[in-house]
Protein backbone atom coordinates (compact mmCIF):
# COMPACT_ATOMS: atom_id res chain seq x y z
CA UNK A 1 0.00 0.00 0.00
CA UNK A 2 2.80 2.73 0.97
CA UNK A 3 4.40 2.17 -2.67
CA UNK A 4 1.55 2.75 -4.14
CA UNK A 5 0.96 5.87 -2.47
CA UNK A 6 4.17 6.63 -2.88
CA UNK A 7 3.71 6.53 -6.67
CA UNK A 8 0.97 8.43 -6.23
CA UNK A 9 2.56 11.39 -4.46
CA UNK A 10 4.84 11.50 -7.68
CA UNK A 11 1.95 11.96 -10.30
CA UNK A 12 2.37 15.92 -11.41
CA UNK A 13 -1.29 17.89 -10.31
CA UNK A 14 -3.76 17.44 -12.40
CA UNK A 15 -4.56 20.83 -14.53
CA UNK A 16 -6.47 23.16 -12.36
CA UNK A 17 -6.00 21.36 -9.03
CA UNK A 18 -3.28 24.19 -8.88
CA UNK A 19 -6.01 26.65 -8.98
CA UNK A 20 -8.45 24.97 -7.17
CA UNK A 21 -8.17 22.98 -3.89
CA UNK A 22 -11.67 21.08 -3.97
CA UNK A 23 -10.17 19.39 -7.29
CA UNK A 24 -7.29 18.53 -5.64
CA UNK A 25 -9.45 17.23 -2.90
CA UNK A 26 -11.46 14.90 -5.18
CA UNK A 27 -8.61 13.94 -6.99
CA UNK A 28 -6.94 12.54 -3.63
CA UNK A 29 -7.87 9.22 -4.08
CA UNK A 30 -6.45 8.24 -7.27
CA UNK A 31 -7.64 4.43 -8.90
CA UNK A 32 -4.52 2.67 -9.88
CA UNK A 33 -3.94 0.35 -13.34
CA UNK A 34 -4.36 -3.54 -11.18
CA UNK A 35 -7.42 -2.38 -9.16
CA UNK A 36 -5.21 -0.56 -6.42
CA UNK A 37 -6.59 2.90 -5.21
CA UNK A 38 -4.31 5.53 -3.52
CA UNK A 39 -5.09 7.14 -0.98
CA UNK A 40 -3.51 10.71 0.40
CA UNK A 41 -6.46 10.74 2.87
CA UNK A 42 -5.95 7.50 4.02
CA UNK A 43 -4.90 7.67 7.42
CA UNK A 44 -4.60 10.96 9.96
CA UNK A 45 -1.01 11.44 9.36
CA UNK A 46 -1.62 11.38 5.63
CA UNK A 47 -4.45 13.74 5.75
CA UNK A 48 -2.57 16.25 7.70
CA UNK A 49 0.90 15.82 5.20
CA UNK A 50 -2.21 16.47 2.63
CA UNK A 51 -3.88 19.85 3.83
CA UNK A 52 -0.44 21.45 4.85
CA UNK A 53 0.83 20.25 1.59
CA UNK A 54 -2.05 22.56 0.31
CA UNK A 55 -1.69 25.33 2.27
CA UNK A 56 -4.79 24.58 4.39
CA UNK A 57 -3.26 24.02 7.77
CA UNK A 58 -0.34 24.02 9.94
CA UNK A 59 1.72 20.82 9.36
CA UNK A 60 1.87 19.80 13.31
CA UNK A 61 -2.47 20.38 13.10
CA UNK A 62 -2.43 17.15 14.94
CA UNK A 63 -5.64 16.00 13.25
CA UNK A 64 -7.78 12.79 14.71
CA UNK A 65 -9.28 9.57 12.27
CA UNK A 66 -12.63 11.96 12.67
CA UNK A 67 -10.74 15.23 10.80
CA UNK A 68 -9.65 12.46 8.37
CA UNK A 69 -13.12 11.18 7.70
CA UNK A 70 -14.44 14.68 7.30
CA UNK A 71 -11.91 15.49 4.47
CA UNK A 72 -13.25 11.88 2.93
CA UNK A 73 -16.52 12.30 3.36
CA UNK A 74 -16.82 16.10 1.40
CA UNK A 75 -14.32 14.85 -1.11
CA UNK A 76 -17.32 12.26 -1.69
CA UNK A 77 -19.82 15.04 -2.01
CA UNK A 78 -16.99 17.29 -3.99
CA UNK A 79 -16.74 14.18 -6.47
CA UNK A 80 -20.38 13.82 -7.02
CA UNK A 81 -20.91 17.08 -7.52
CA UNK A 82 -18.07 17.34 -10.36
CA UNK A 83 -19.13 13.56 -11.72
CA UNK A 84 -23.16 15.27 -12.03
CA UNK A 85 -21.45 18.34 -13.87
CA UNK A 86 -19.45 16.90 -16.50
CA UNK A 87 -22.04 14.43 -17.01
CA UNK A 88 -24.47 17.40 -17.13
CA UNK A 89 -27.00 16.15 -14.83
CA UNK A 90 -28.48 17.92 -12.01
CA UNK A 91 -26.57 17.58 -8.83
CA UNK A 92 -27.65 15.09 -6.04
CA UNK A 93 -29.09 17.25 -2.96
CA UNK A 94 -27.25 15.57 -0.75
CA UNK A 95 -23.78 16.96 -1.98
CA UNK A 96 -25.39 20.93 -2.46
CA UNK A 97 -26.42 20.27 0.94
CA UNK A 98 -22.88 19.12 2.62
CA UNK A 99 -20.75 21.66 0.80
CA UNK A 100 -23.05 24.79 1.87
CA UNK A 101 -22.96 23.11 5.11
CA UNK A 102 -19.51 22.98 5.30
CA UNK A 103 -19.23 26.46 4.21
CA UNK A 104 -21.81 27.82 6.79
CA UNK A 105 -20.59 25.69 9.87
CA UNK A 106 -17.24 26.89 10.81
CA UNK A 107 -17.17 29.72 13.48
CA UNK A 108 -16.09 33.15 11.73
CA UNK A 109 -14.80 34.64 14.94
CA UNK A 110 -13.50 33.30 18.25
CA UNK A 111 -15.67 33.10 21.14
CA UNK A 112 -15.57 35.00 24.53
CA UNK A 113 -14.49 33.69 27.65
CA UNK A 114 -14.68 34.87 30.83
CA UNK A 115 -12.11 33.78 33.66
CA UNK A 116 -13.16 34.16 37.17
CA UNK A 117 -9.25 35.71 38.26
CA UNK A 118 -8.09 37.06 35.09
CA UNK A 119 -11.51 38.65 33.04
CA UNK A 120 -13.17 38.09 29.68
CA UNK A 121 -10.76 37.11 26.60
CA UNK A 122 -11.35 35.08 23.31
CA UNK A 123 -10.41 32.07 22.88
CA UNK A 124 -11.17 28.86 19.93
CA UNK A 125 -12.20 26.35 22.02
CA UNK A 126 -11.36 23.14 20.26
CA UNK A 127 -7.96 24.37 18.06
CA UNK A 128 -7.71 21.01 15.91
CA UNK A 129 -11.67 21.41 15.66
CA UNK A 130 -11.60 24.89 14.40
CA UNK A 131 -8.82 24.12 11.96
CA UNK A 132 -10.59 21.07 10.22
CA UNK A 133 -13.21 22.97 9.89
CA UNK A 134 -11.69 26.02 8.51
CA UNK A 135 -10.21 23.64 5.69
CA UNK A 136 -13.61 22.02 5.18
CA UNK A 137 -15.00 25.88 4.60
CA UNK A 138 -12.32 26.63 2.38
CA UNK A 139 -12.56 23.38 0.08
CA UNK A 140 -16.21 23.98 -0.05
CA UNK A 141 -15.95 27.63 -1.01
CA UNK A 142 -13.79 26.31 -3.91
CA UNK A 143 -15.79 23.22 -5.13
CA UNK A 144 -18.87 26.67 -5.32
CA UNK A 145 -16.15 29.03 -7.03
CA UNK A 146 -15.54 26.17 -9.06
CA UNK A 147 -18.45 24.88 -10.40
CA UNK A 148 -19.52 28.49 -11.03
CA UNK A 149 -16.56 30.17 -12.82
CA UNK A 150 -15.42 29.88 -16.67
CA UNK A 151 -13.49 26.77 -15.69
CA UNK A 152 -16.62 25.03 -15.52
CA UNK A 153 -17.08 24.74 -18.90
CA UNK A 154 -13.84 23.06 -18.76
CA UNK A 155 -14.15 21.01 -16.21
CA UNK A 156 -13.81 17.29 -17.66
CA UNK A 157 -13.03 13.39 -16.27
CA UNK A 158 -9.43 12.09 -16.98
CA UNK A 159 -10.36 9.93 -20.28
CA UNK A 160 -7.80 6.94 -19.24
CA UNK A 161 -9.28 4.53 -17.58
CA UNK A 162 -9.03 3.10 -14.83
CA UNK A 163 -8.06 6.56 -13.58
CA UNK A 164 -10.57 8.64 -11.92
CA UNK A 165 -9.02 12.21 -11.12
CA UNK A 166 -10.72 15.36 -12.85
CA UNK A 167 -9.02 18.19 -14.42
CA UNK A 168 -9.49 21.20 -16.26
CA UNK A 169 -8.87 20.86 -19.82
CA UNK A 170 -6.61 23.50 -21.61
CA UNK A 171 -6.71 22.78 -25.11
CA UNK A 172 -7.55 19.26 -26.87
CA UNK A 173 -5.88 17.30 -23.92
CA UNK A 174 -8.64 15.22 -22.37
CA UNK A 175 -6.15 13.36 -19.82
CA UNK A 176 -4.88 14.59 -15.98
CA UNK A 177 -1.00 13.65 -16.91
CA UNK A 178 1.23 12.01 -19.02
CA UNK A 179 1.48 8.89 -17.41
CA UNK A 180 -2.38 8.55 -18.14
CA UNK A 181 -2.13 10.03 -21.70
CA UNK A 182 0.57 7.35 -22.98
CA UNK A 183 -1.44 4.76 -21.26
CA UNK A 184 -4.46 5.72 -23.45
CA UNK A 185 -2.39 5.99 -26.55
CA UNK A 186 -0.97 2.32 -25.57
CA UNK A 187 -4.35 0.84 -25.25
CA UNK A 188 -5.68 2.23 -28.44
CA UNK A 189 -2.44 0.75 -30.40
CA UNK A 190 -3.30 -2.70 -28.63
CA UNK A 191 -6.73 -2.21 -29.77
CA UNK A 192 -6.03 -1.32 -33.31
CA UNK A 193 -3.06 -4.57 -33.42
CA UNK A 194 -5.66 -6.94 -31.47
CA UNK A 195 -8.53 -6.01 -34.63
CA UNK A 196 -6.34 -5.79 -37.65
CA UNK A 197 -5.00 -9.73 -36.53
ZN1 LIG B 1 -5.66 10.35 -15.41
Amino acid sequence: MEEFVREEAALPSAPGEDEHPALALANSAVALPGGHTADLLGTPARAEQWLARHELAPADAGLAEVCATQLRSLREQVRSLLASHVAGQPALPAAVAAVNEAMTRVPTTALLVWDEKTGPYRATPHPTTAIVEHALAAIAADAADLLTSPDAGRLTACASPPCNRFLVKHGRRQWCSTRCGDRARAARAYARRTTTD
